[in-house]
């Protein structure tokens, strides 16, 4: 190996993956078993109900390489992550999913993107392995992403990466609560590559990803990314408030010099409505910004880890 170090923790969260996460780390284990690197296991458990606990304490007693973290209930997937990288100590880290999803010899590519040189190594999804809803909300995010926000955020980029030890640390600096690693591994530069991969089927067990966590991550995505949304909502109401004070102008006009003026009960009513619709949307677009303002100011920890079993890690875990 070249001089980039030998360790490499692999990162996964774990909501309810009973029957997934033993293969996870049997398959890691064999893939990097002709290899040089000093691989760590680190399975963030977020808040899994049983047997998923149970087993994660097995494995951490059974393996001398695997490491869990339990978070104090579920804080998400985004949380879960952030919890691993925060606790990672590998020259490498590498984040994936816990459903084999993301194929674990994938990982070998992209330790071999970082040995080029890469401190950032993104993976994007070929194929198409997930329902049609999801594909289509998703080309459709990633358009609007790309379109508003001043991160290039990769189409088609998977939670599955590989970050450079100063990339990790300089995440660590990074305070904000509702996080979106996807924008953030973009936002903080760095040399980048990319591999591609073929998303798997999900091995046992079905999404953890209800609608409402997909929104929640859209949301956080673009509310973290672009302060567009504000602006748009800025320039709307300019616009609106204009346009208004004009068709007041002419109704006015209507009244004085000519004799046609009606009680116009429709535009009266259409005018209404329109102006009505366009506020709530814009106190919407507000009060996005200031839930999460909220959210920030009030400086909550992103995650609560309840203990840790298996192998300790340098950086010495403790709860937040
Ligand atoms: N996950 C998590 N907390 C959650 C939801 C999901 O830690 O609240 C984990 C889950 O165990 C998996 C990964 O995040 O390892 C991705 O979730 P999932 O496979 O359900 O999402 P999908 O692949 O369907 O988008
Ligand atoms: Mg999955």
């Amino acid at each position: 190996m070249s001089g980039r170090g030998n360790r490499v923790t692999v990162v996964s969260p774990v909501y309810n993956e009973q029957d997934n996460v033993i293969a996870l780390v049997d398959e890691l284990t064999e893939v990097f078993a002709p290899l040089s690197y000093e691989l760590n296991v680190l399975l963030v458990n977020d808040g899994s109900r049983e047997p998923t606990t149970i087993i994660l304490d097995e494995l951490a007693r059974t393996r001398d390489n695997v490491t869990v973290l339990h978070l104090s209930r579920n804080f998400g997937h985004q949380a879960a992550l952030t919890a691993g990288l925060e606790a990672a100590d590998g020259d490498a880290v590498v984040s994936m999913d816990s459903d084999l999803q993301h194929p674990p010899r994938v990982v070998l590519e992209l330790l071999e993107k970082w040995e080029q040189g890469a401190d950032v190594v993104h993976s994007v999804r070929e194929g198409v392995q997930e329902g049609l809803f999801k594909q289509i909300t998703s080309r459709w995010y990633y358009r609007l992403m790309r379109a508003i926000s001043p991160t290039p955020v990769i189409p088609r980029a998977a939670d599955f990466r590989l970050l450079d030890r100063k990339v990790v640390e300089v995440f660590r600096t990074m305070p904000e609560r509702a996080r979106f690693l996807r924008g953030m591994s973009v936002w903080v530069g760095f040399q980048s590559a990319q591999v591609p991969f073929v998303v798997q089927d999900r091995r046992a067990g079905v999404t953890k990803y209800t609608l409402r966590k997909m929104v929640t991550l859209a949301l956080d995505g673009l509310v973290s990314l672009s302060s567009l949304p504000l602006y748009i909502a800025f320039y709307v109401g300019t616009f609106v408030t204009l346009g208004s004070l004009a068709y007041f102008v002419y109704v006015i006009g209507m009244f004085f010099f000519t004799d046609t003026a009606q009680p116009g009960w429709s535009s009266l009513m259409a005018a209404m409505l329109f102006l009505s619709g366009v506020q709530i949307n814009l106190m919407g677009v507000i009060g996005l910004y200031l839930g999460r303002i909220y959210d920030e100011v009030r400086g909550r920890p992103t995650y609560i880890v309840a203990r840790t079993a298996g192998k300790s890690l340098n950086t010495g875990v403790s709860a937040p």
